[in-house]
């Protein structure tokens, strides 16, 4: 650790890492600042765990972050097991990334972090897997991490907590670009650029009609619009022809996908079989979610509480299912059907059931390679090397709440202009939420309800 932040008390850098809107970057959004936060009610925390398990498909973010920065991410966790009092960390990361394991090494002697090797399968950064393969211990149903003494920690965000501790605030995201792309890469980018314009640093599309799964083809989000801003939480950007399979699924509208479920599923089970939530031991069963389509009412009174356990990984609907049909969709209808009400999910400290893993859940991994395969992903599984672009973007669409909790507020006006690294929204101490700053030097263009528009100068 660098000697100013081994100086820092447990306070200081939950305040530092308020202070430079660190958050969760894998795609959660989750202030980190919060997560760091002890009150004396607090669950005791004996281990940190770095997720640099990376397993979307094509995107490899984590992994360039991991060979190029590791002394930086390590400083990150020993901040993070500082500010939370745990005398454990663990580095969790595949096997393949032998560069990274190369580069960790020297640095963990003394450090009471240990490095764990994963196996390549999906979805081994799920925190419920993650907590289960490196520390053995299995989060309760409807639990988080803190419930059996561990935080969870995007390596990237850990990488922020380290700049954070040195005054740095959070204005440039690593991402991965790839995917109908001409030179596919992995870098640096700043905040708020669109994704028209990282679709150019990647040597542009090579489809006319292209759509764009921000955040991976798995639980990401498809989109069609190019204006949309890179956000803290932008792991990367897979660029597919319009044609593809996965992006014409994506497009069924919901009602035919319960409507085909209905009528097609045959109960065979294979969904479930191969969930991954279901193989810890979780009473999730997405066949039995999906009965709730065969009776002729459809919502809030024929689903089951099965659907409300599911972390929206896609396995079912994307490569169990034979059918094609759309399990992952049934499980979220479920939860937006039954969780306001309060039906359902049952959490740990209310009913805790003991939960034991499949005993196959060893041989029932699903490995990426297959997985690739299986989504038609195949050809564009080409390098995406590092490479940071210089082009300076013309403007920075900032969203105000790119975090979850309360959006930020603008504590700018238009006109004004600001330094690179210059507070431009904030949120109250308490609140839950994140500040945002200014990626660039620039002047402010406009600001609505949602964001701030920054001219680059
Ligand atoms: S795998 Fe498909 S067909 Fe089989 S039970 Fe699940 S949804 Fe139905
Ligand atoms: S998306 Fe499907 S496979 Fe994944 S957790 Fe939910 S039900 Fe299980």
């Amino acid at each position: 650790m660098s000697t100013e932040a081994t100086t820092l008390t447990a306070s200081e850098i939950t305040t530092r890492s308020r202070c430079a809107g660190v958050v969760g970057a894998g795609g959660g959004g989750f202030p980190l600042h919060a997560k760091l936060s002890r009150r004396p009610d607090s669950p005791t925390v004996d281990t940190v765990i770095a997720n640099g398990a990376e397993c979307e498909p094509l995107l490899h973010k984590d992994a360039e972050l991991m060979a190029h920065h590791a002394a930086q991410i390590v400083e990150g966790l020993q901040l993070a097991m500082a500010a939370v009092g745990a005398h454990h960390g663990i580095l969790g990361l595949k096997s393949k990334h032998i560069a990274a394991i190369a580069a960790f090494g020297p640095l963990l002697p003394g450090t009471g972090i240990d490095l764990h090797e994963l196996g390549d399968f999906y979805p081994t950064g799920d925190e419920y897997i993650l907590v289960y393969e490196t520390t053995g211990r299995l989060i309760p149903s409807a639990g988080l991490p803190l419930d059996v003494g561990c935080i969870v920690s995007n390596v990237e965000s850990l990488y922020n907590l380290a700049a954070a501790s040195r005054g740095n605030p959070v204005i440039r995201k690593m991402v991965t670009v790839a995917g109908a792309v001409a030179q596919p890469f992995t870098g640096w980018v700043p905040i708020g650029v669109d994704l028209a314009w990282l679709i150019e640093q990647a040597g542009g599309a090579t489809s006319e009609d292209v759509a764009y799964y921000v955040g991976g083809v798995m639980m990401g989000k498809l989109e069609h619009d190019s204006s949309l801003p890179v956000t803290k939480t932008t792991a990367g950007v897979i660029v597919l022809p319009g044609d593809h399979h996965l992006v014409q699924r994506a497009e069924t509208p919901v009602a035919a996908k319960h409507r085909i479920g209905k009528s097609a599923c045959d109960q065979c089970s294979y969904c479930t079989e191969l969930c991954p939530r279901y193989l810890l031991g979780h009473d999730l069963e997405p066949h039995k979610v999906m009965r709730g389509l065969l009776f002729s009412l459809e919502g809030e009174d024929t689903w089951n509480h099965w659907g409300t356990l599911c972390c929206e990984c896609g396995l079912c609907t994307l490569l169990a299912c034979p059918e094609d049909l759309f399990p992952r969709e049934a499980c979220q209808q479920a939860k937006a059907d039954l969780l306001p009400q309060g039906r359902g999910r049952l959490g740990p400290r209310e009913t805790p059931v003991p939960i034991q893993p499949h005993p196959m859940y060893e041989s029932r991994h699903t490995p990426l390679k297959q997985l690739v395969q299986r989504l038609g992903l195949t050809p564009f599984d080409t390098p995406s090397p590092l490479r940071d672009p210089d082009a300076i973007p013309a403007q920075f669409v900032l969203p105000l709440k790119q975090h979850a909790g309360a959006p930020a507020v603008p504590c700018v006006t238009v006109g004004q202009r600001v330094q690179q690294g210059a507070l431009i929204a904030d949120v109250g101490e308490t609140a839950l939420g994140a500040p945002l700053h200014a990626p660039a030097a620039g002047t402010v263009r406009a600001i609505d309800d949602t964001q701030i528009v920054l001219a680059s100068c």
